[in-house]
Formats: C-alpha cells, structure tokens, sequence
C-alpha cells in the first residue's frame, strides 16, 4: 500500500486535535512484541495495526477451542483446533496488508530476547506470572517499556512500567497472585475487549508521542459500574528483582 493510501486509511485518527504526520509517521515505524493474543492482546494487536503499527512480533502458545470464543475477536468458528497465533496473525495481515506480522506458538522464553530487543514497546498480555515475570526481566535487560493487561470477572486493569528503570511488575506483584487460575478464571468478553482497547490507547500514546506523556501508572477499571481509578507507580525498595540488578 502506498503512503497516500496508508495516510488515507488512517484519515480519520489524523483528524485529532494535535495529531500531526510525525506522530502517525512515528506508529508507521513502531514495532511492538506483544506476549498473549487473546481476549485482550486480539483487541490490542487489532488497534495497533489499524492504528498504523506495521511490525508487531506475536508470542502465544496453544490452539484455539470452542470456550475461547466468548471474548477472541480475532478467531472464528473455522478456526477450532489450530495454533491461535497463526490464526491470528492471518487475521491482522487480512485486515492491513502491508503489516509485517511474526508469529511464534510458544510460551515467553529467554530465545525470545532478540526479538524483544529490537521491538520499541513491549505489551504483557498473558494469563500467568511465570511469562509475566519472564517479560517483566527480559524488559528490565533490554531497557524497554512494560504494558500491563489483566482481566479477572468484570474487573481489568493496564499499566506502563519500566522495569530496571522505575516500578516493575515485581514491584506490583511481589508474589505473582498464588488465587490465579491461568485456565479457568471467569470472562466477560466485552470487559477484556475493554481492557485490550485501553492497553492499545497506552500504547499509542507512548508509541506516536501524541499527548502527554504516559506516567508509570495502573489504570483498574470495574465494568459493573464503568468506573476507573487510577495509582502512581514508585520502585519497592524490598522489590527482590529491583534488588538484584
Ligand atoms: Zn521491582
């Protein structure tokens, strides 16, 4: 697609007080690893496409089943029984041609740190702390910022963090959260569609520059009632993985 074409698909987000050809130049240019593409991270590598991200590096392992179509936007039907990320990224590349989509079905590993290297944003949305935590690390080594998305019921939440820099996820979660339970916690689907919609605005607003400057904060959201609270992030002193950098 050509760059007239792209900035005309893109028309309408240009339109934003403010918005200027820089700040979508710089989306044009960004690359985003993003870990989980699922209820949220579908939502978010949608927006980010659509938005004008080209390169986004995929990470998730599993194929899809029939319960994960109350909230996966990006899977259909047909789709049961094959490698969800695959799924996905056919999806994403559907919806923008000239995206450069890398797809990897498997869990977060230490192999993945070239590639994480060299995204410009790194956006957390898996269902465990052992990749959370893996990702927390490999941000910390590779000085990148950290997107936080979590959903649990009728509750999410996003945050930006800097992991070796300021705040990391050890930090917030000391302990991970030992009542997790990866495979069987309740969705509602609008609520991680909700949640992947506020993770994608984040990261567009750290990615474009447009706005003010994302501060290392979390963001809850409570869909019973539509409410936000926001909380400033600081370093834990205590922090064990602060502690050993
Ligand atoms: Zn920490």
């Amino acid at each position: 697609m050509t760059a007239i074409l792209e900035n005309a698909r893109v028309a309408r987000q240009m339109n934003l007080p403010g918005w200027s050809q820089e700040h979508q130049d710089r989306l044009f240019r960004s690359r985003v690893f993003l870990a989980g593409i699922g209820g949220i991270g579908g939502v978010v590598a949608e927006y980010l496409v659509m938005g004008g991200v080209r390169e986004i590096t995929l990470v998730h392992e599993g194929e899809l089943c029939l319960p994960d179509l109350n909230r996966q936007t990006l899977m259909s039907f047909d789709g049961i029984g094959k490698s969800r990320v695959h799924l996905a990224a056919n999806r994403l590349r559907s919806l923008v041609p000239d995206c450069h989509i890398e797809a990897f079905d498997t869990k977060v590993t230490n192999d993945l740190l070239p590639l994480l290297s060299s995204a410009d944003i790194v956006i957390d949305a898996r269902t465990n702390f052992e990749e959370r935590f893996l990702l927390n690390r490999l941000s910390a080594v590779s000085e990148k910022s950290l997107i936080f998305s979590a959903m649990n019921g009728t509750e999410g939440m996003v945050a930006h963090l800097r992991p070796g820099r300021g705040a990391c996820l050890e930090c917030v979660f000391p302990e991970g959260d030992p009542e997790w339970d990866p495979l069987g916690f309740p969705v509602l689907g609008a609520i991680s569609g909700t949640v992947g919609a506020m993770a994608a605005i984040l990261a567009i607003r750290i990615l474009s520059g447009y706005g003010s400057q994302a501060e290392e904060q979390m963001t809850l959201f409570e869909g019973m009632d539509l409410s936000t609270r926001n909380f400033s992030l600081v370093r834990h002193k205590a922090c064990p993985f602060c502690q050993s950098l």
